[in-house]
């Protein structure tokens, strides 16, 4: 099936496909369809050689209608502005099905952050912020980890900031180290918030989650923890997971058929989300291809590595006993595996819903800054969970009421939040 490839593309497809279902009007598309601010710069960076490289960046903000724009910053060697647009216009969805009064942002520099010291890295994300300081803020725009990109580097980001305008502004930047401004419950937001919405779908669906099986891709933040809830909150089972081996340079599944043991891969697992293979395999774990994850006979599958994984090729090895496909990662499924997911009626939970509970916690992050007083761990996940559980909920009724797709109903209720603030505040 041809189609559009370009990130940008997909994401102004996807908005109009349901802009034509909700019958938008020309003013309003051609405010949504764009972002409302670029910024595009050069960051000179003194190495540690002490020759100076220049480093070409991009801040988009897409929409602030409903809160300030809200949005990581990404450190990729083939960052594009058109993946920066397309994942900042995602991130006003995401933030309007979630409920939570941002709006949508993104940053890229195109770099590999692998090739920089610590030195380097401190001088680069400086220099971002001393670019960017006067359209940042916790009123305006509020960046936040992401590809390529650490809690220690949002640590130094939200120092620059705080010394240029000479006051101590933690609410600037989230995803910051415990300590320095950050929030309890970070960590295991969005792989616990995956799990919240797979419970609410089991509930739809009438599957108790005790006699359930799971099997997921990767097995980095989001796979960890999403691996640990499904077991540890749902009773449920997980039988496989998998990762990319970065020394042999491809994927290995990691199987077990009474259930793996999240806490005990994690502890053979590397910052990169890279499992020791002899370690696993003495432990009696067998290991298959990258790609046998898929094919497991499960009730849920959590596809929690990358974009693009669910294919029109590999959804013809879903197995027949899969009930629920819990979208962890953004855009792992592509437009002609939809259809046949669509088809087979396997119950999608879309990725802006299903993995909007890292920037649910982000914006608790920021609430905490802003009243300088912080919630437990305990208090962070159970606002969590209530807002996940609401925030499916409403995809869901929409899905019912229109006898829409839970994607299309994702975006009718994002969409439907964004241009009711547009009105209010009189911009259409
Ligand atoms: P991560 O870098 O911590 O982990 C990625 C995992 O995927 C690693 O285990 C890696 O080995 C594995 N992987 C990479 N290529 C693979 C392949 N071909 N086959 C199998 N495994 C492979 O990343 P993360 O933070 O867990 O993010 C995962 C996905 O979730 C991404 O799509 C990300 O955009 C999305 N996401 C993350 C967050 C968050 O808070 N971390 C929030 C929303 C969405």
């Amino acid at each position: 099936m041809s189609g559009p490839t370009n990130a940008f593309e997909i994401a102004q497809q996807q908005f109009d496909r349901v802009a034509d279902q909700l019958e938008l009007d020309d003013q309003v598309r051609e405010q949504l369809r764009w972002p409302a601010r670029e910024f595009h710069f050069r960051i000179p960076v003194r190495m540690d050689n002490g020759v100076i490289r220049v480093f070409e960046a991009f801040r988009v903000q897409h929409n602030d209608a409903r809160g300030p724009n809200k949005g990581g910053l990404r450190f990729h060697p083939a960052e594009t502005v058109d993946t920066v647009r397309a994942l900042a216009m995602w991130m006003t969805w995401k933030c309007a099905v979630a409920n939570i009064p941002l709006g949508g942002g993104k940053g890229g520099v195109i770099v590999d952050p692998s090739t920089l010291s610590d030195g380097e890295k401190e001088r680069l994300v400086r220099g971002f912020m001393r670019v960017m300081w006067r359209n940042v803020g916790p009123r305006q725009d509020v960046p936040a980890p992401d590809v390529g990109t650490t809690p220690q580097m949002m640590g130094w980001m939200m120092d620059e900031y705080s010394r240029i305008t000479g006051q101590y502004t933690p609410g600037v930047i989230t995803g910051k180290p415990l300590g320095g401004g950050g929030s309890e419950g970070r960590t295991e937001a969005t792989g616990f918030g995956v799990i919240y919405t797979v419970r609410e779908a089991m509930k739809h669906l009438g599957i108790d989650p005790k006699t359930t099986t799971a099997s997921l891709q990767g097995f980095g933040n989001v796979s960890q923890y999403a691996a640990l809830g499904f077991i540890e909150h749902l009773g449920g089972k997980v039988l496989c997971v998998s990762c990319w081996d970065r020394n042999d340079r491809t994927s290995y599944t990691f199987s077990k058929e009474d259930g793996i043991d999240p806490r005990f891969l994690m502890s053979i697992t590397d910052q990169y989300g890279t499992i020791d293979k002899e370690k696993a395999k003495a432990a009696g774990y067998q290991i298959e291809d990258g790609g046998a994850w898929i094919t497991k006979d499960v009730d849920v599958l959590i596809p929690a590595a990358l974009e693009g994984q669910v294919t029109g090729e590999s959804v013809k090895l879903i197995s027949p006993k899969v009930r629920i496909l819990a979208e962890a990662a953004n855009g792992p499924t592509t437009p002609d595996a939809d259809e046949i997911l669509k088809q087979r009626g396997i119950f999608v939970i879309p990725d802006f819903l299903c993995n909007s509970g890292g920037v649910t916690v982000s914006y608790f992050e920021g609430v905490q800054n802003d009243q300088n007083f912080y919630w437990s761990r305990e208090e962070v996940l159970k606002k969590l969970d209530e807002n996940m559980t609401t925030a499916f909920g409403s995809v869901l009724d929409m899905s019912l009421k229109k006898s829409v797709y839970m994607r299309d109903a994702a975006y009718m209720v994002a969409i439907d939040k964004v241009v009711r603030a547009m009105k209010l505040r009189g911009w259409i």
